[in-house]
């Protein structure tokens, strides 16, 4: 933990920018499948950086079930080519500037998904790493309430919750359920449907040991799904936002004239999928609601993982039974 807290913006840090070296840590695969063929590379080479991207040192990343997927080679015809350094999310420290780049300079502390398009070309050096290269209009300035770990989890996850409610034409005095509450999206959609977007009743689902994170996130009916079929309750709602792949129930709970938004699985009409799109500018304007604490960053509880437990802290995540977000740090 004290690599977090010695890159934080001090003069150690920007003297440090001056010396990136030539090759880093990375976990890598050349393989596509199980959490098994991550290998950390000792030597891989530091990613160049082009006229309009940043250098982040990476302080900590987090990890997505699309990291797993992609892994596990689901996307492979539209993949960049292995060997991979996989990870999306990144909290760092920029240490170096393109020529073209104007919002960042050395010493900033930024967050981001470092892939506009996460299945289209994703880079081939990504977050799991102690450098990684970026686009300056995919990230943003680290809000100084939150720490590394904290900033890391959030890129894929409240882009996805966002751009999901905002899809789905979320807007105030309608209703929302959230299925899979208690995930690294669906702990963010709760939050920005009741902060951001304005809902008049926000419902979600979980197990029963994750009902009170759900109320404790702003949900008005927290549904256990051990004891209950959220789709034979009499309650319909306006938005539906399906982050657990139950789109064939998720339209049964839908008013008429509703959105039924899904992150994964069949879509059954009138629900609609969608890939979610990096972009630094939505994180900038979601800064002032964490500054705030009235959107807060859930870090499941059994991390953050240090860099050297990857493989660990995949294998947890893939038991889909995560609680926020795997986060990893320090890197
Ligand atoms: P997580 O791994 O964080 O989700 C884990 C959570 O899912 C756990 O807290 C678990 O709670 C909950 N869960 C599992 N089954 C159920 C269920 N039947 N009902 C309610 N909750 C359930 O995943 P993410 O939130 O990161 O992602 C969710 C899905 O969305 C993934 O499939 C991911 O690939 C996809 N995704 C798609 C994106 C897109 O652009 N289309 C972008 C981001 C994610 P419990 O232990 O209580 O069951």
């Amino acid at each position: 933990r004290c690599v977090a807290a010695s890159a934080s913006s001090s003069p150690a840090t920007a003297a440090a920018a001056t010396e990136v070296p030539g090759t880093m840590k990375a976990w890598a695969y050349d393989t596509y499948g199980d959490a098994s063929v991550l290998k950390i590379d000792e030597a891989a080479a530091v990613p160049a950086v082009g006229e309009d991207q940043v250098l982040v040192k990476v302080v900590a990343a987090a990890l997505n079930p699309v990291d797993a997927k992609r892994r596990a080679g689901k996307f492979q015809a539209t993949d960049s080519p292995l060997p991979t350094v996989p990870g999306y999310d990144v909290a760092g420290v920029v240490v170096k500037v393109g020529g073209q780049v104007k919002g960042f300079k050395e010493g900033d502390e930024v967050y981001g998904m470092i892939s506009e398009k996460p299945l289209e070309g994703p880079k081939q050096s990504g977050s799991l790493a102690e450098y990684t290269a970026v686009e300056e209009k995919l990230l943003a300035r680290k809000p100084k309430s939150i720490d590394f770990a904290q900033a890391a989890g959030l890129p894929v996850a409240i882009l996805t919750a966002n751009e999901g409610l905002e899809k789905a034409g979320l807007c105030a005095g309608k209703s929302v359920l959230v299925l899979g509450g208690a995930g690294g999206v669906g702990s963010l959609a709760i939050q920005l449907a009741k902060q951001v977007y304005g809902a008049s009743k926000v419902a979600a689902t979980a197990s029963t040991k994750k009902i009170e994170l759900l109320k404790s996130l702003g949900t008005d009916v927290a549904i256990d799904y051990t004891k209950e079929n959220f789709e034979d309750l009499p309650d319909k709602y306006d938005v539906v936002f399906d982050a657990v792949g139950q789109g064939e129930k998720a339209v049964k709970v839908v008013k008429e004239g509703g959105s039924v938004v899904v992150l994964t699985g069949a879509v059954t009409p009138p629900g609609f999928r969608f890939v979610v799109t990096s972009n630094g500018s939505t994180l900038e304007k979601l800064n002032p609601y964490l500054e705030s604490g009235k959107v807060k960053p859930v870090v499941d509880p059994q991390g953050p993982f240090p860099f050297s437990k990857v493989v660990e802290a995949f294998s947890y995540l893939e038991t889909g039974r995560a609680t926020g977000k795997v986060v990893i740090s320090p890197v």
